[in-house]
């Protein structure tokens, strides 16, 4: 048994398949499938994972394994196979289903050392350890395994005395943060702010800044603190006054803090009644999928976590999936309380190495809970006895990028190799999985009741057409405008809710009517207030605000419609003494803040949440009673058939976040269409009416649950070449599927180009369609050559979540 089977670490298709390689006498028996080995490629040397082990290869003079790179396989039999069943899935390289399920510290990218776990343990180790660690805090991974007595060092590893660290080689991945510091003593600063001519108003606020408090300080907060500019800094810089230095921030967010120890609430009768068969199913060691349908605040969270305690009662574990938006402080919180130090926490703030060390914690079974988003499905637990997905319709659990799997998916399959329940849990599930329940392929569970009796918010639509008509051209309706201000007067708080960062703030030109498009991708630029810049979303085109229109030579050239940066400052105009704080992407971007806005929000720090999405959900503060949707229909005009549900789901979440404890809540929906059923079934909270009817449409135009979807968009610069491919592979389907089957294209893509790349589509309607798996890569063979060398793009999406 001296030859291992690689898959190698190049996403081609061509070499999406296994490669032999004889293994070194000096690591027979050490190299299993799962692990990770460095293998000569052509010329290059790189990754690849041995899947299987064997004494037979059908080629001569195999190539040795160069380097092994791991000691215990990474991924285990159950994940290799769970690989192999998304590559079948998802049409995507095996590499790619080995490399999502891993953490990022695990990829090539980085270098690995060999650490002592305790450097007071020194003594007590082998002779040949203490020779290397001698004078040395770490010794390379690659001179240990090239060390004769590699096997001892290996050993130490095993036994947890040595570990391996991984050190990231591209050093501009971290986050740094400009600090800037006196380079002088106060007095010398007095006498700079004298010779200071009087008009340097800038310059004079900084240096004032500094001879009040010599510390150094971060440079965005200086700027604000002092109205000051970096060009203000710069310029003190230059004078040698001030200095600038680059510091690393790195912070566990959850570290030092202390966790009160949280005991189960009795359960109320509809709780008890709701998790009375998945107890079972948890104690039969039962597959099975449940769909939790309660409405925000009826105790969902709570029957997770009483479903929890059985399944580590058992010895087993559980991964509970939120959507990256929903992992809030006050989330994670909830589990630490429950669990204490059993739960890992999986989320996209914390660095490579803090993300490789919760993992590394899960494979250690050192943990048996992790609350984390999408890619937490892989977690390595290898006595899995239950998966929650809360939010279930969050459209974040579909991984949009190769392989394009979708959380749900992979939950059901672990579930049943793990034979364990999965429980889906939502206030407006998606129409697949609620159909799926009242066919009873899930069993359906249901919370009606919120906790506390509390009754759902009154919501109030308002249409502003009227509003124009009646002179108000403000982005707040009249009504809207009393109630913030009456809230303020109370002391209570307000969410305004904005879908999207800087949506339709679009440069129009008020004579001709030209708007400010990207040159590179059909679709119009944002205007960005704070750096007065148009910046393209799709491929970070930007140029500066022009000042004549570049059609007419026009001056009135000027932004329409409402980013959050627009509405905050006509807030500020309207109502002065409100204290308002703003979330969107551009106020989150540094790590640490969305915590910190949402907290000083918690504090009372501020009257108005003013926010994008990202506000939505989660949000769970008492002394919330008005939730302002300041646009709705933004999302029902987008060219997907799912715009009515997402509108409908966005709406509701919205507005169960006003009156969530004991103060009585308030929503204003303000739109321009108010006569859609997704915004008044939204507004009357009644999603089996609006499942009833999207049902109908659905049905009508042979849709999603009803019909499944395959989308192929193809890209390449050329149109003529992107048109007569797609126009190729729609005849191909044509002529290989079901007569049943509905085969619309080739169509331009709803952005029909992106960074200069022409993009077509073809749509695949089918119910059943057995062949469709092989046509698709029957099709990817075919185009191979031109999509290896020719800049042919070819994406498939099985069940996509984005129609663009
Ligand atoms: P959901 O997850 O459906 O939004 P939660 O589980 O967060 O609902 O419950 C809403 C609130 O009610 C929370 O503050 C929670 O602590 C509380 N709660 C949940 N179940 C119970 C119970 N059985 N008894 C008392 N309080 C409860
Ligand atoms: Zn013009
Ligand atoms: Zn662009």
């Amino acid at each position: 048994m001296n030859i291992a089977k690689v898959i190698v670490d190049v996403p081609a298709k061509q070499i999406d398949r296994e490669f032999d390689y004889l293994i070194p006498n000096k690591w027979l028996g050490m190299i299993l499938p799962g692990m990770r080995v460095a293998v000569p490629f052509g010329p290059r040397t790189i990754q690849g994972f041995v899947t299987r082990i064997t004494d037979q290869s059908s080629f001569d003079n195999l190539k040795p394994i160069q380097e092994l790179l791991d000691i215990e396989p990474v991924l285990n039999q159950e994940l290799m196979d769970l690989a192999d069943w998304l590559t079948d899935e998802t049409l995507c390289y095996r590499i790619s289903a080995y490399q999502v399920m891993l953490p990022a510290a695990l990829k090539a990218k980085y270098r690995k050392k060999l650490r002592l776990a305790e450097p007071e343990s020194l003594p007590h180790l082998h002779p040949k350890i203490k020779q290397s660690f001698s004078n040395k805090t770490e010794l390379d991974w690659q001179d240990v395994m090239n060390h004769e007595s590699a096997k001892i060092f290996l050993s130490e590893v095993k036994n947890g005395t040595l570990r391996v660290h991984y050190e990231v080689k591209n050093q501009l991945n971290k986050k740094t943060v400009r600090f800037v510091q006196p380079n002088i003593l106060k007095d010398e600063l007095e006498e700079q702010l004298k010779q200071l001519s009087k008009n340097a108003i800038k310059q004079r606020s900084v240096l004032q800044h500094f001879i009040f408090e010599s510390r150094s300080i971060i440079q965005s907060e200086l700027l604000s603190k002092t109205g000051a500019t970096s060009s203000t800094i710069n310029s003190l810089v230059e004078k040698g006054i001030l200095s600038i230095k680059e510091s690393e921030v790195y912070r566990d967010p959850y570290e030092n803090r202390e966790f009160i120890k949280s005991k189960p609430f009795p359960l109320t009768s509809e709780q008890s009644t709701a998790i009375g068969p998945i107890k079972e199913c948890i104690a039969k060691d039962k597959h099975d999928i449940f769909l939790l349908y309660g409405v925000t605040g009826s105790g969902k969270t709570e029957v997770y976590l009483q479903s929890i305690d059985d399944v580590l009662a058992k010895g087993e574990q559980a991964i509970m999936l939120v959507p990256e938006i929903s992992l809030t402080p006050q989330m994670v919180k909830r589990f630490k309380e429950r669990f204490g130090n059993a739960v890992a926490v999986l989320h996209s703030g914390l660095s490579v190495g803090e993300k490789y060390d919760e993992w590394r914690k899960i494979y250690r079974d050192e943990v048996s809970v992790v609350v984390g988003a999408r890619s937490a499905i892989f977690a390595p637990f290898r006595k899995l006895g239950l998966i929650i997905i809360d939010e279930e319709h969050e459209s974040s659990y579909k991984q949009e990028d190769h392989p394009r799997y979708h959380a749900r998916d992979v939950a059901i399959q672990r579930g049943l190799t793990h034979k364990c329940p999965v429980i889906l849990g939502s206030a407006t599930p998606t129409l697949e999985t609620f159909a799926r329940a009242k066919k009873g392929r899930y069993q359906l569970l249901s919370l009606t009741k919120r906790m506390n009796q509390q009754a759902l918010p009154s919501v109030k639509i308002v249409d502003m057409r009227e509003e124009l008509r009646s002179g108000n051209r403000s982005v707040f309706s009249t009504d809207l405008l009393t109630k913030i201000k009456d809230r303020i007067e109370k002391k209570e708080q307000i969410v305004l809710f904005l879908n999207k960062r800087g949506h339709s703030s679009f440069v129009m030109c008020r004579s001709c009517g030209a708007v400010s498009n990207c040159p590179n991708c059909d679709i119009s630029l944002t205007y960005h207030k704070s750096s007065h810049q148009l910046k393209c979303h799709y491929c970070a085109y930007e140029e500066v605000m022009p000042t004549q229109c570049p059609d007419c030579q026009s001056e009135a050239i000027r932004y329409f419609g409402t980013g959050t940066q627009k509405v905050e400052e006509e807030l500020a105009k309207i109502i002065p003494e409100a204290r308002v704080i703003r979330m969107d992407v551009d106020t989150t971007s540094r790590k640490g803040s969305h915590e910190r806005l949402l907290q000083a929000f918690q504090d009372g720090q501020a009257d108005i949440l003013l926010g994008t999405q990202m506000i939505a959900k989660g949000l769970d503060f008492p002394n919330i009673t008005l939730v302002g949707v300041l646009s709705a229909d933004t999302m029902l005009h987008l060219p997907d058939f799912r715009s009515s549900e997402k509108t409908f789901q966005l709406l509701t979440q919205v507005s169960g976040r006003a009156g969530r404890h004991h103060l009585p809540g308030e929503v204003i929906i303000q739109t321009y269409t108010p006569e859609h059923y997704s915004i008044i079934l939204a507004s009357m909270q009644d999603y089996d009416q609006f499942f009833g009817q999207e049902m109908m449409i659905r049905r009508q135009n042979m849709y999603p649950p009803y019909y499944y979807l395959a989308l192929v968009t193809i890209s390449h610069e050329d149109l003529m070449k992107t048109v007569s491919v797609t126009e190729h592979i729609t005849h191909h389907l044509k002529n290989h599927l079901s007569q049943q089957s509905v085969i619309l294209g080739p169509v331009a893509s709803p952005i029909p180009r992106i960074n200069n790349r022409y993009r077509y589509q073809c749509l695949v309607k089918y119910k059943q369609e057995p062949a469709l798996k092989n046509s698709l890569k029957k099709l990817l063979d075919h185009y191979q050559q031109d999509m290896a060398t020719r800049g042919l793009q070819i994406m498939v999406d099985l069940n996509p979540q984005i129609m663009m």
